[in-house]
């Protein structure tokens, strides 16, 4: 035996051990005692036999005794081990799920007995874990001396205890918490933060197209694509976020704190940027996507039944929207189909109703600034509604059919009105694919056109770049029956759909009309777009046809399309859709001729809306329909000359509040500046980055609850309690509550 063993310490280690029953218990020879030597030589045996070791230390825990195998371990001489603690070979932590060790330091102060104590050696890269026990030594005069004691190896038995504990926590293919495990930590974390009104986002994050490749390279290649995916996903996230896999190819995020819409967006556009990349499998190389719901405690939920819920919502109508996209939960969610519902039926009887009408939008020459067409614009004046634009009526329309009804009256009107205007100026009616597909287009455009009386070279369909033909199909067939007449064609909308440039060749157009969104792009610096326009007109005009800019509203952008050699423009720099009946004295008064003006640059693009919301002056809530919304400010309607410089608070519901300036005002119209940013929302909507918290509300007497749908928060009163209510937030306050 080496180190520092010798005979004497053996012998009395053993005799406390046989004496106070330890981990290591030496089983006396039945009948005589054990003598000395027999102790020693037993006790060696027992070191050597690698089943436990046994160890002493000074009053100070300094080493006085360690088996040989075991200070070999840790490359301890003989020499260094009296200037080695003996706590200092031990984790302090043990690592896994195990409890917290209690401290071997703090255990000898106490000079207590102890036994059954695992610990975890301090050793780099192995896992070794012992049960130690050990017992205070007092000499004669009861001073204390030392400690004794011995250890066993349980290395296997941890390990395995370990293994049990993570695979009941944690998904085995990719390492990531499971089901459980995240339900636990959600739980946990709602409980704790409701205490300290602090916020958790919980996102819900979905494969798409994972089955295929599942289906096509097989199982294993799914399970390689879930680590890689799973790994991906990880490096998105800094270390307070809680990941996990749900099962299938369904991941769930919890983070902490976080609560600003902006953040967690980008986050989510990260994530699904992440997920797009390709794929390096042995069985070859593949492609998915992600999509993202993403719902906010205790905004959208106070327990974890409600926000995992709400973040399921915000998955599903994710996917809904067309996959690879991410979305925040919102009420609106829930109530969209319903609204969808009512506006069908409304539209129903809006066309005997009277209540469609159609604006004409001036098209005018790039390089004369005269009226060349005038595009019909349908309209919906809704009784209660108001005004309603044709981006949400038009899809509702076309989904139940009543397009055909309301299109074949547009293309009666807009013939008749054509009419009355100048020889020279076309009219140019929008069509809906359903209306190609159905039989009969030609035979009712020619009948419009022979009742109004006009040639049918005035008169230019529009199609969506969305439209799908292939040859002799029915919409193929109508279009050619169109062209026989001597209709024209326009392709609308170009740049914003995937058509190539094939189907520009195949599709008997005259005229292309480049969309705005495409226009807007090409002003940034870092784009190529403004080159594209160029290759654009020029393949339009190797091809014979018009080209048209749609949407110009500043002067740069009209010196741009000029630049290029666009031949028509269409867009506010020259008119708005103007009523039917005021077109002749509008255009007749100008000699059909317009001057272009607007401002130098384009603003912060706007998006057109039409929403009821509410603005806090003061102490009082005004109704308002919001016209127009971009990131940095809206257009409001409803307010009767309110002076420029106004500050107010605009509430577009669910608790989001937004400080206003007035900017702009114009009888009932006002341009309003935000004070903070909004942020994207993920359906190409615009939200704002914080809401008001629903613990802010149960301060001030709301029950503690998801934030309510709707206008928001209402003012109610229920039985004597008062409830809060929106004017009682003055400016001022909100200010504070927004600034959190
Ligand atoms: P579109 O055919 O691309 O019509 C151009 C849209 O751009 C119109 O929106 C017009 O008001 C708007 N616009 C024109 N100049 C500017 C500008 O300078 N800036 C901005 N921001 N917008 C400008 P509107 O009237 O809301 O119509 C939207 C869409 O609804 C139309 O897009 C068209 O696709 C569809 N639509 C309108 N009327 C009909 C119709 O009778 N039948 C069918 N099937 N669709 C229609
Ligand atoms: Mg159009
Ligand atoms: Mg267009």
């Amino acid at each position: 035996m080496h180190g520092s063993g010798n005979s004497d310490l053996n012998k009395g280690l053993l005799k406390g051990l046989r004496n106070k029953g330890s981990a290591v218990e030496a089983e006396p020879a039945s009948g005589a005692p054990l003598s000395g030597d027999r102790l020693t030589a037993i006790a060696a045996e027992f070191e050597r036999s690698g089943s436990g070791w046994f160890w002493e230390t000074d009053g100070r825990g300094n080493i006085v005794y360690l088996t040989a195998e075991i200070a070999e371990l840790f490359g301890k001489s003989p020499e260094m081990l009296p200037h080695t603690l003996f706590s200092s070979l031990f984790l302090t932590d043990l690592g896994g799920d195990g409890s917290a060790p209690r401290n071997l330091s703090l255990l000898f102060g106490g000079r207590k007995t102890f036994a059954g104590l695992t610990v975890r050696a301090a050793l780099e890269g192995s896992e070794v874990y012992w049960v130690l026990s050990g017992r205070p030594q007092f000499d004669a005069a009861g001073e204390f001396i030392g400690y004794r004691g011995s250890a066993s190896d349980v290395s296997e038995v941890r390990k395995a205890e370990n293994e049990t504990s993570r695979l009941a926590e944690f998904d085995s293919l990719t390492g990531l918490s499971n089901r459980h495990r995240m339900q636990r930590k959600i739980d946990a974390m709602l409980t704790a933060f409701r205490a300290a009104k602090r916020v958790c986002a919980v996102m819900m994050i979905d494969l798409d197209r994972f089955k295929a490749v599942n289906d096509t390279f097989g199982h294993k290649a799914g399970d390689e694509l879930l680590r890689q995916v799973s790994a991906r996903i990880k490096r998105v996230f800094d270390t307070t976020a809680e990941i996990g896999r749900l099962g299938g190819d369904e991941f769930q995020v919890l983070l902490p704190d976080y609560d600003d819409r902006g953040r967690l967006g980008e986050i989510a556009k990260k994530v699904i940027a992440m997920v797009t990349q390709p794929y390096q499998l042995e069985e070859g190389r593949c492609m998915i996507g992600a999509s993202v719901g993403i719902a906010i405690a205790p905004y959208d939920g106070v327990t974890s039944e409600e926000i995992v819920h709400s973040a399921d919502i915000a998955l599903y109508a994710a996917k809904n929207g067309g996959r690879g996209q991410f979305r925040f939960y919102s009420s609106e969610l829930q109530s969209e189909s319903h609204l969808r519902k009512v506006l069908e039926s409304d539209l129903r009887e809006a066309l005997e109703a009277g209540q469609l009408a159609i604006e004409y939008q001036p098209i005018v020459s790039a390089s004369t600034d005269k009226v060349i067409a005038m595009e019909a614009l349908l309209r919906w004046y809704h009784p209660e509604r108001g005004k309603i634009p044709p981006d949400v009526f038009i899809p509702i329309a076309e989904e139940s059919n009543l397009i055909l009804r309301i299109g074949e009256w547009v293309i009666r009107k807009a013939c008749a009105d054509a009419a009355g205007w100048p020889e020279e100026v076309r009219v140019c009616i929008n069509l809906s694919e359903q209306q190609l597909i159905a039989e009969g287009l030609a035979h009712l455009v020619s009948n419009a056109i022979t009742q109004a009386g006009i040639h049918p070279d005035r008169v230019e369909m529009e199609l969506r770049e969305s439209v799908h033909f292939s040859e002799g199909d029915a919409t193929e067939r109508e279009l050619n029956a169109m062209r026989r007449l001597g209709v024209r064609l326009s392709l609308d909308d170009f740049g914003t759909g995937a058509s190539s440039l094939g189907y520009l060749r195949r599709a008997p157009f005259e005229t292309i009309k480049i969309d705005p969104s495409f226009l807007r792009g090409a002003l940034r610096e870092d784009s190529r777009n403004a080159d594209l326009i160029g290759a654009l007109v020029a393949l339009a005009k190797a091809l014979g046809m018009q080209t048209v800019a749609e949407g110009i509203e500043a002067m740069d952008e009209l010196a741009l399309v000029r630049e290029k050699g666009v031949d028509l423009v269409q867009g506010f720099a020259y008119s708005p859709p103007i009523a039917a009946d005021e077109v002749d004295e509008f255009l007749s008064g100008q000699g059909w001729e317009i001057k272009p003006s607007g401002p130098e640059k384009q603003r912060s693009e706007r998006r057109k809306l039409y929403q009821k919301i509410h603005v806090i002056h003061e102490d009082h809530l005004y109704d308002v329909i919001l016209r127009d919304l971009s990131r940095t400010g809206a257009m409001i309607q409803g307010l009767l000359d309110v002076p420029v410089g106004t500050q107010f608070v605009v509430d577009f519901g669910e608790g989001q509040l937004a400080i206003a300036r007035v900017l702009r005002s114009h009888q009932d119209q006002q341009g309003v500046e935000f004070e903070t940013e909004l942020v994207e929302d993920g359906a190409g909507g615009l939200v704002t980055r914080n809401r008001v918290s629903p613990y802010a509300l149960a301060a001030a007497g709301m029950p503690l609850a998801q934030l309510p749908p709707g206008q928001y928060p209402l003012a109610e009163q229920a039985g004597d309690q008062k409830m809060l209510t929106m004017p009682r937030f003055g400016v001022r306050n909100l200010k504070a509550k927004l600034e959190y």
